[in-house]
């Protein structure tokens, strides 16, 4: 497959998609416009079909109907946008630290200030701080057990570490505690600058930072908007955060 990159943007245009030997579509009807640059929170319940549309926007999967724009063309099939994707069930390698970051790039395996900065930026040293690069990982391996929400930081650092477009993280949190959490997500939007990320999260105080947010129901695109201007509905998003909101006090 080829791998491309876009300029200033991606465009879906009433694409639909079902999983083979399904007759359910996840996806449908979906409109959507991403500019480059811009820091999307995507949000929607469990099965909604979050993951599905980032595989359609980086082109691992090809929709059934609608259409692709790359910078205004239409992006043929089987061409993948040159993105990096963190997936929530990421992968646990047990091999050197070095080797689990650079599994993002195995070409570059040994830029090892690189691979430190991924790893610094996910502050990953600061709790394991007696770790180097060439610490083998996994007890199995006779080497250095981590925590999930090590092994999810390596995960970041990893998708970090690739050249990218584009970035996906699909709940990238669900393991971290609440204080690397928000550390990480206002990293996260600094380290980007002008790349486009898009993050898939059930927290809803993540879409104060996104520059916009989008909200799935059962396939389709049921509200989009910022913070500020999805709060003054009374719709799907206001209710999530409220619940959410209600946790805390
Ligand atoms: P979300 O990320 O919002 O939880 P997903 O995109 O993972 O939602 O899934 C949307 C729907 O697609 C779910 O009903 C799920 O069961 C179904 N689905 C996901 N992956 C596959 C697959 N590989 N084959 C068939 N159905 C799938």
């Amino acid at each position: 497959d080829q791998k491309i990159c876009f300029g200033h943007s991606i465009e879906l245009k009433h694409v639909s998609f079902a999983y083979p030997n399904s007759s359910q579509p996840v996806l449908q009807d979906i409109n959507l416009r991403i500019k480059r640059g811009e820091k999307i929170a995507l949000v929607g319940i469990n099965g909604s079909g979050k993951t599905t549309l980032a595989k359609i926007i980086l082109g691992i999967l090809n929709p059934d109907e609608g259409e692709i724009l790359l910078d205004g063309k239409q992006r043929s099939e089987n061409t993948l946008i040159d993105g990096s994707i963190v997936f929530q069930d990421f992968c646990r390698y047990f091999f050197t630290l070095q080797e689990n970051v650079a599994f993002g790039d195995i070409g570059r395996l040994y830029e090892e200030r690189e691979l430190i900065q991924c790893l610094e930026a996910v502050y990953f040293f600061e709790t394991q701080p007696g770790l180097s690069l060439d610490t083998q990982l996994g007890r199995d391996y006779a080497g250095a057990e981590l925590s999930k929400g090590e092994w999810q930081k390596i995960a970041l650092a990893r998708g970090f570490f690739k050249k990218f477009n584009l970035i996906i993280l699909d709940e990238p949190n669900s393991s971290l505690d609440p204080l690397a959490e928000n550390k990480m997500f206002r990293r996260f939007v600094e380290l980007l600058e002008e790349h486009t990320g898009i993050i898939i999260t059930h927290r809803m105080g993540i879409g104060m930072i996104a520059d916009r947010i989008i909200v799935l129901d059962h396939g389709r695109i049921v509200e989009e908007g910022t913070h500020e201007a999805l709060m003054e509905e009374e719709g799907m998003y206001r209710q999530m955060f409220m619940i959410q909101a209600d946790l805390y006090k």
